[in-house]
């Protein structure tokens, strides 16, 4: 106590405009002994007496933060799909920490907050030129995985309540499993899922083991895309037996940036035969951003449910995701409480946009549509435009320096990822060594060995990844501050690490 605040804060604004001046230059990552001096400097324990603000402060500057991931937020972090934060959003963030309003119930006279939150994503919708009115179930999320549990948790209930197998109108969520059904009730099918979808499906209680989880056939042209044939066949199988179906499509792969091609007729498939289909577009949707990427996200707009993250390539800060599904009462009928145990300050407020704990896996909640309000209201839509393109130029420069490079090999390659003859379609960029050379590819851990050398630079991050039963390097570009100088300095790094 008795610190004075105010200066504190000078002292922190102060850190971050000095970071923001010099983020594209730090080092990405720290040194090992940064890391390990942070460890080894934690209290071992709670402190009788606090430190007061002013010292802890001192300390997590000196300490702490040095000897965490120091840049990535800055241009040349390449691993995962980890965006940056745009000025606007990082400020709206610290604004929303000091004012700190819990957004969970829409109170209309008391606070605008959920009519921000729910113009936030009204606005990405149109970001995407999806119609408003085709996700008429919205909320924002702690990130897709949150995302893609509520999708799968509304196709459980709607799956139960049309099943042949149960009475009209019947809710797991209420009743929890029936007795009367096949073995599983319900399966979930898809290509090449993202990881969070089996864990969303062993939350929501369906199961993610062999007989619940199921790949399908990948179509024989495009590796990216599931066999029409194949899923007609299994959803009328399924269809037969009275079991349940929810077709999970990643659009925008993980670990290619690839696209299938099919998403339009997989959607009309699935509704000819009443199977919930939950899109995954955490990263890739931004393509509908850009006129000329849109193309690859065809049939967005068709799904029953829908994953963006906004922590992603909206470059806001952690946490934020996006859910959509088609109707406003998918989410509310089995999340919030029921009309006999409504709380009365919930009662009372029966307002046009849901209270978001109805809608939503948390009650309490931060204000995470403050920064992306901000950002997308800074941007526009033709600054979120610019972004997209940028980072997708950026990749596609990198693979064509390493398409024509000696001593590295291009792995994405599939002829089914040409758009104009350019096999990178998105953001993404597989690689490895040629042979001959230190990291030839038939040395098992050849790829783990190049990437360990390219972030050992710490002037770059990459991460590894396994495709087409291949070892690869993954760089992965979705951050806005990506610029030119930033090509130079990969292109030296993969010169440097093979000499
Ligand atoms: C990143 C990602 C996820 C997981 O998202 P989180 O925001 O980390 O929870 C799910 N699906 C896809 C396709 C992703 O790229």
């Amino acid at each position: 106590m008795g610190d004075d605040f105010n200066a504190l804060l000078t002292k922190v604004a102060a850190h971050l405009a000095e970071r923001d001046a010099t983020l594209d230059t730090l080092p990405v990552t720290p040194t090992l002994e940064a890391v390990h001096a942070a460890v080894a400097a934690l209290p071992p324990a709670l402190p009788q007496t606090g430190l007061g603000t002013g010292q802890t402060l001192d300390y997590l500057l000196s300490s702490v933060l040095p000897g965490c991931l120091t840049a990535q937020n800055g241009p040349r972090y390449f691993g995962f799909v980890t965006g940056g934060v745009t000025p606007a959003a990082q400020l709206a963030d610290i604004l929303g920490s000091g004012y700190d309003e819990n957004v969970q119930v829409t109170l209309e006279d008391t606070s605008a907050a959920t009519a921000v939150e729910a113009r936030a994503l009204e606005m990405v919708l149109d970001l995407l030129e999806i119609p408003r009115d085709t996700y008429a179930g919205r909320t924002v999320t702690t990130g897709a995985t949150a995302s893609n549990i509520l999708g799968l948790a509304c196709a459980r209930e709607a799956l139960y309540a049309a099943s042949p197998h149960t009475a009209p109108g019947y809710s797991y969520a209420a009743s929890g499993p029936p007795s009367n059904m096949p073995s599983p009730p319900i399966v979930v099918l898809g290509i090449h899922p993202h990881w969070s979808i089996k864990k969303a499906a062993a939350l929501v209680g369906l199961g993610n083991g062999p007989t619940v989880f199921h790949s399908l056939p990948a179509d024989p042209e495009d590796e990216l895309d599931i066999d029409l044939p194949a899923l007609r066949g299994r959803l009328v199988a399924e269809r037969a037996v009275g079991r349940g179906v929810i077709l999970t499509y990643g659009l925008g792969e993980v670990n290619t940036g690839g696209f299938g091609r099919r998403l339009p007729e997989v959607a009309e498939l699935c509704r000819q035969h009443g199977a919930w289909l939950h899109v995954d577009a955490a990263f890739g949707g931004f393509a509908g951003a850009v006129p000329a990427l849109r193309h690859l996200v065809k049939g967005m707009d068709m799904a029953d449910s829908l994953t963006l993250d906004g922590h992603k390539w909206l470059n806001v800060p952690y946490d934020c995701g996006l859910f959509f599904t088609r109707s406003a009462h998918a989410l509310p009928s089995f999340l919030g409480p029921s009309a006999a145990n409504t709380p009365a300050y919930l009662a009372a407020a029966e307002a046009t946009i849901p209270s978001p704990l109805t809608v939503n896996i948390e009650n309490s909640r931060r204000f995470r549509a403050l920064p992306l309000f901000a950002s997308l209201l800074a941007l526009g839509k033709d600054g979120y435009a610019d972004i997209v393109q940028r980072n997708v130029a950026f990749a596609r420069r990198v693979a064509a320096h390493i398409a024509a490079h000696p001593k590295y090999e291009l792995v994405n390659r599939s002829p089914a990822w040409l758009v104009n003859d350019v096999p990178v379609p998105l953001n993404i960029v597989l690689f490895r060594g040629a042979p001959g050379t230190r990291f030839d590819p038939h040395g098992a851990d050849a790829h783990s060995r190049l990437t360990a050398a390219i972030n050992g630079t710490r002037r770059v991050y990459v991460s590894g990844t396994q495709w087409g039963g291949t070892g690869a390097v993954r760089l992965a570009v979705s951050n806005w501050r990506t610029g030119e100088d930033d090509f130079d300095v990969v292109c030296a790094v993969l010169d440097e690490v093979m000499a």
